[in-house]
Parts: structure tokens; sequence; C-alpha cells
């Protein structure tokens, strides 16, 4: 006979919004059980958000390092190439992602959260069995949150396994391969692609749209596509991936012609899809809304007391949508009065340059019409990104011309990730025009960028 454990809140999944229920839960004095198959922290901080960043901070300082060495760094020269060890980078990786998980452990512990390890079923909306090491246990909650998350979409013809890996597996290679070719040019192809550029790899990119990062404008992605350009990196648009043959992908190009791209990994980053399958979704008589969960404005599914959060709710599939949409939920359910109703879901892509997005793009059908005004200002004109080398990109600003209402921000250019939060302050705050220029920022950064950008929606700008 399995254990039972009697708990008012059960918490699928010990990803970022799973663990971050679990912890406000147990802050706010709920009885809490998490379950965790795999490893706490969940594909961000095991595989996904964490490791890549590692990855991509260790190539950024290879790559300055070659840069170096071949004597394009006024002032710095290396005597000699750095070399690479791809296996004690990913032992480091290995390191910063342990630290991390350890941290979630210990935090859920301080809330007195009581964390079960093992794949967990649900038979009805309320009871979940899970296996554990030492046999079944089962779970009887008043609440249940299921935060099971999401995992990369698989092409038929280009099974994972061997040669062709998702990201996963990518952020795991003990060698760098000489040649790969990434499937997909959405932010984590082109994040790992271009990391794995910067670490010597020969990189190709194929891309089904007519462009790369179809998410965002052209402007927007300019930078990116030039970097990849300069740096040698083959990028295929509007080109449909076919299958494998001999060790090369085979592809169908834009003008309908065969093209075989020999590989030795092919990173397939062609999207994610919500884990819906495997725990009994289907016994809990919840509704969906495409593949993923349905939730309202508080992340109630259509079956009483039982919430879903993060990737498997739908887009955008993000930690800081799905940790907010968790720390909410853990707050409704001790009788808080929230919604989730953020003025912007801010998204980075962590490519080089980097790209960072707030509330409304231009192409937005509320950001057209006679009543917007669209201001930009380059890091050309921006003193701290001269003088770290990075006077490519801009910020830019979309705005409402008769109140002034600040709509949308953009960046693209070195380090903007780190504006993205003044960014959604702002969107969060209602922010106008002369709430930015009002703002002194400090010299040099490249957020004078942002003030300058509001300066110039205003018609005066100082530095262009
Ligand atoms: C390569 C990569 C890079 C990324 N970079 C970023 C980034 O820079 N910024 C950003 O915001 N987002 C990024 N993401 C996305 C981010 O990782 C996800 O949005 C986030 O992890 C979603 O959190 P979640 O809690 O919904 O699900 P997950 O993090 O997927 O967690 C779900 C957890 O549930 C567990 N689980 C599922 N089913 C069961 C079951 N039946 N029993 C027990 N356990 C179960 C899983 O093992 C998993 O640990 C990245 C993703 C990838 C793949």
């Amino acid at each position: 006979m399995a254990d039972t454990i009697h708990t008012k809140v059960l918490v699928l999944g010990g990803g970022p919004g799973g663990y971050v229920a679990a912890i406000r839960l147990g802050q706010l004095g709920l009885d809490t059980v998490l379950v965790e198959a795999d490893k706490l922290g969940g594909t961000c901080l095991i595989r996904g958000c964490i490791p890549s960043k590692a990855i991509i901070h260790r190539a950024g300082q290879f790559e300055a390092m070659v840069h170096a060495a071949s004597k394009s760094v006024p002032g710095i020269s290396l005597s000699a190439a750095p070399t690479l060890d791809m296996a004690e980078l990913v032992t480091w990786k290995d390191g910063v992602v342990k630290r991390l998980n350890t941290g979630v452990a210990a935090l859920l512990k301080r809330a007195k959260v009581r964390v079960v390890e093992g794949w967990g079923t649900f038979s009805d909306a309320k009871t979940c069995t899970v296996e554990t090491k030492d046999g079944p246990v089962t779970i009887e909650a008043g609440h249940v949150i299921l935060a099971a998350g999401s995992k990369p979409v698989e092409l038929p013809f280009l099974s994972f396994g061997g040669k062709v890996i998702s990201s996963t597996e990518a952020l795991d290679l003990a060698e760098l391969p000489k040649k790969l070719v990434v499937v997909g040019a959405g932010y984590i192809g082109l994040e790992l692609g271009i990391a794995f550029r910067k670490l010597g790899a020969h990189v190709t990119i194929v891309e089904a749209l007519d462009r790369i990062l179809p998410l965002y404008d052209a402007e927007l992605t300019a930078p990116v596509a030039k970097w990849l350009k300069k740096n040698g990196v083959t990028v295929h648009l509007g080109a449909k991936a076919k299958g494998q043959e001999k060790g090369a992908l085979v592809v169908e190009t834009a003008d309908g012609k065969p093209l075989n791209l020999p590989a030795d990994n092919i990173l397939v980053t062609v999207g994610r899809r919500p884990a819906t399958e495997g725990w009994g979704l289907e016994n809990m008589a919840v509704d969906m809304t495409g593949r993923f969960v349905k939730v309202d404005d508080q992340c109630r599914t259509s079956m009483k007391n039982v919430w879903a959060v993060g990737d498997l709710t739908g887009e955008p599939m993000l930690e800081h949508k799905a940790a907010t949409q968790g720390e909410m939920v853990a707050e409704i359910i001790a009788g808080h009065n929230r919604r989730f109703d953020p003025a912007s879901i801010p998204a980075v892509c962590f490519t080089e340059p980097e790209i960072v997005s707030a509330g409304l793009l231009p192409s937005d059908p509320a950001a057209q019409g006679d009543n917007i005004v669209t201001a930009m200002f380059p890091f050309l004109a921006n003193g701290r990104a001269l003088s770290m080398d990075a006077g490519e990109g801009f910020v830019r600003v979309i705005a409402r011309k008769d109140d002034h209402r600040v709509l949308g921000i953009q960046a693209v250019g070195a380090h903007v990730s780190e504006l993205s939060n003044e960014f959604s302050h702002a969107l969060e705050m209602g922010a106008v025009l002369e709430d930015i220029a009002g703002t002194i920022h400090v010299h040099p950064t490249l957020g004078e960028a942002f003030h300058e950008a509001a300066l110039r929606a205003l018609g005066h700008a100082i530095h262009i």
C-alpha cells in the first residue's frame, strides 16, 4: 500500500513557476508539498537560462582573448592564442548550476516545504502518486498547482539522438563540434549558435522563415545579422531542413534547391511545447487552449482549486513570467487579492549584441496611426558604449503623441539586458516621456541612451 500524505497545497514541478510558488506558500504558513522528478530549478536553472548564460559568458571571454592574440585589440596583445577545454568549461558551468540548485533546496527547506522526489501522476484532480526511490507515495491536496514546464520540439524527420541534439545536450557537449548546424533562428538557437561560433565552431543556421528572430522587427535584429555575417556564420533563410544524409543535414533552400550541410552536430531549436503528457493531466478534467493548459488572469484552471503556471500555460515561455505567476497563485491561495496583468513581460535575447523588448513593438496594431511617436538614440552617440567598443545598436521608445504615455521600449546593443528592468519599470508605472526625461540618468551609462531617446521623442535630444 502506498504511503499517503495529506497537504493543503501540492505543487507539481520544481522549476521557477513551481519552486517560487512553494517558497511563497511556505512563507505564508501553508502546508506545502513540492513534487519534482529531476533536479530542483527546472529547465531554467538546470538546462536553460543559467547554463546557457554561463557558456555565453565564457565564450565572450574566449573570443576577446582570440582577438587579443590576433592583435585586433588596441593596447592588448597575447603572445599565444587561447586554447579551449570544453569539458572543463562544462564542468565549471555545472558548478554554477549546482550552486543555484542547492540554493533552491535550502530556500524550500527554510520555508518548510516538503519536497518529494519522483515522477508524479494524477489519478484525479487532487490526487497524485509519486514514484519515489522508496516506492510510491500518494499525495492528496486541497489545492494543486501545475508547473510541469515545457520540452524542446522535436522534428519527426530529425529525432533527437546521436548528432541531432536539443539545447539540453548542446549545454553539455564535452567537445566543441567543428561544424555545428543550427535549425531554427529563434532566441535559443541564436544564443547558442553565437556562443559556439565565439568558441571556434564553424556555425551554419537554417531558418524556414525569411528572417532571424522573427518576433522582432528588422531594425532591431539588424545588428545581430551583421555580427553573424562579419563572423562567418552562414544563415540560410527561407530554407527547410528535410533530414539527414551521410552525416549532413539535408536542406531545401529558399529557391527550392537541395543543399547538404555537413555537421558534427545538428542543433534543433524550433521551439518548445508544454509538457502535458505522461502525468495524468487527462484525468484532471481541466480545459485546454490549444496545446496549453487554459488559465484565467489568476492562473485558475477550469477545475476548482487547480492552478497552472509557467510554460504549461502559454507564451511567452520565460522564467520571469513563470516565477511571477507562481508567487501570485501562492498569495491568492493564502487569501490575497491578486491578478496577473503586467504592463509588459519584457524579453531579452542574449545574442551578440543583446536585444531587449518591453511593451509594444512598432509592428503592434496599437502602435500604428498618427497618434504615435517613435524615437531612437544610437549607442554611437553614447560615451559609455564607445568606451566599451560597443557603438553598435540603439534604444528606441514608442509613445502616444497626445499624452506622451510610453507604450513600448526596445534596445539592441552590448549589455542592454541590464536595461530591461528600467524599461519594464517605466511601463509598469505608466511613465510618460517627461518622467524618463526628468529622471537623472547616471553618466556614463548605457541607460543615458534611454533618457536621450525620450528627449528625442519630445523633440529636444541633447547629444544628437
Ligand atoms: C536553452 C534555454 C535558455 C533559456 N533562457 C531563458 C532566459 O534567458 N530567460 C528566460 O526568462 N527564460 C529562458 N528560458 C525559458 C525558461 O527556462 C522557462 O520559461 C522556465 O524554466 C519555465 O519555468 P516552469 O516552472 O514553467 O517550467 P520548467 O522550468 O520547465 O520546470 C518544470 C519542472 O517540472 C518537472 N516535472 C514535470 N512533470 C513532472 C512530473 N510529472 N513529476 C515530477 N516532476 C515533473 C520537470 O522535471 C521540471 O523540473 C530558456 C530555456 C531554454 C531551454
